[in-house]
């Protein structure tokens, strides 16, 4: 949370937030297994509670393992400042807080990942906020969305269930014109693939759960400031532009200015909401995201040459994978997500859904989950699991349709993936 970088991706996933540790010289981050932090004088207590001076208080708050992750992934996104939390969907809570308060809304993709669909139609109700999910192609209707109560406009820049690639530059410019900030899920594409921030996003939210851990050990979640947003340029944001009742009256964005996001989410959000990631967790995603570049670099070309093979096999009706020339959203690529289109697709297999349970039983290398972003290739039929209590309609819509099945590619040998699925599909579809 200090200047931008100047060092390159494959440096930065190895190095960003962490320097050797200044009590014993351990050049890997400790694990910092600690609750508090003793204060060197009341003194120190004082200035530390007012902001005056950064530092470790409680490990709700800050904890330097947690740290050291935070600042790598705000170093890779290109942002100023940010935060851990304790899920991708702890996350998108945390984005939403300082911005949102009761009547507000949210102007969001209907294509997203499954758990963000429920936790925007249903649970931040209770909160008093909505979402409107409309299609982020139609950009009249997402201008038309936005209202007086909007305070963000939501998407993934590659979207779960896989296939869609969001335009990300004319969603920013809408926001931006209406005063509002973009948020994007870069989950699915990590920061290797996809920087929303150059394409005018304000902040960035992270399921660290998926490919920045990389191996499926733990979960955790980010959020990332870009510092682009004036959050006084108009009354929407009280909260960081207008003293903070919940915290002795700070006016966060006159106090902090870029970093006014970034101190809110710490001194309010993670304070009163505890949605913390613990230093554990930070140590798996720290060892993760060393060969994130590496990995992913691996996931995309085993994805490409997965989804051509199943393209051409006449056991299969389709394939989203948005890195194919068949698909609608393949101009996209070279502008979105340059590096490749990820690594997680959906197949629609002929033989409907008894095929497709057949097939997830019959595959032996791939893994039956409801996860994404592992090591492992992973596979999971949604109409008879994740989507199980929704129509054939809402299936349908959802890309989870009966006879469909997402893959999500991992980096073992692309010749025994294929090899995998086509022992399977011969089962499946015999
Ligand atoms: C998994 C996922 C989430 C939720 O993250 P958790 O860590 O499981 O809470 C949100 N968005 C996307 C795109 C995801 O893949």
């Amino acid at each position: 949370m200090t200047d931008k970088p100047t060092q390159a991706f494959d440096t930065l996933q190895i190095h960003a937030g962490a320097n050797p540790d200044p009590a014993t010289g351990a050049r890997q981050v400790p694990i910092y297994q600690t609750t508090a932090y003793v204060f060197r004088d009341a003194e120190h207590a004082a200035a530390l509670f007012n902001l005056q001076e950064v530092g470790y208080i409680y490990s709700r708050l800050t904890n330097p393992t947690v740290s050291a992750l935070a600042e790598r992934i705000v170093a890779l996104e290109g942002g100023v400042g940010g935060i851990c939390c304790s899920s991708g969907h702890a996350a998108q809570i945390m984005a939403l807080f300082p911005l949102m308060g009761p009547g507000r809304n949210i102007v969001v993709s209907t294509r997203l990942y499954g758990g963000t669909v429920t936790q925007f139609s249903h649970t931040i109700k209770r909160f008093g906020w909505s979402a409107k999910f409309v299609d982020f192609d139609d950009t009249d209707a997402v201008k038309a969305a936005i209202d007086d109560d909007t305070r963000a406009v939501f998407c993934e820049s590659i979207a779960n269930p896989g296939g869609y690639i969001t335009d990300l530059d004319a969603i920013a410019a809408i926001s931006n014109d209406a005063g509002v900030p973009l948020i994007v899920d870069n989950t699915s594409a990590t920061p290797y693939l996809c920087n929303p921030i150059k394409h005018g996003a304000t902040l960035v939210v992270h399921s660290t759960t998926k490919y920045l851990t990389g191996n499926g050990t733990v979960t955790g979640g980010a959020v990332v400031d870009s510092g682009n947003f004036d959050w006084s340029a108009s009354d929407k944001f009280p909260s960081l532009s207008t003293p903070e009742d919940a915290y002795h009256g700070l006016n966060f964005h006159a106090a902090l200015g870029p970093m006014a996001f970034t101190f809110h989410s710490i001194a309010v959000g993670l304070r009163d909401l505890g949605m913390t990631m613990n230093p554990q967790a930070a140590h798996y995603t720290l060892m993760g995201i060393e060969t994130l570049s590496l990995r992913m670099d691996k996931h995309v070309a085993n994805a490409e040459k997965v989804a051509n093979w199943l393209e051409n096999d006449d056991r299969i009706e389709g394939v989203t994978y948005a890195g194919l020339k068949s698909s609608p959203y393949y101009d996209r690529v070279k502008n979105i997500c340059p590096k490749g289109a990820g690594a997680l697709f959906t197949v629609a297999v002929k033989g409907g859904y008894d095929a497709c349970v057949k097939l997830v039983d019959s595959l032996e290398l791939f893994s039956h989950v409801a996860n994404l972003g592992d090591t492992r290739s992973l596979i999971i039929h949604s109409a008879s699991t994740t989507h199980r209590q929704l129509t054939e309609e809402q299936q349908e819509a959802a890309g989870a349709a009966p006879n469909v099945v997402r893959l999500s590619i991992g980096i073992e040998d692309a010749d025994d993936i294929i090899a995998d699925l086509d022992q399977a599909l011969s089962k499946a579809t015999s």
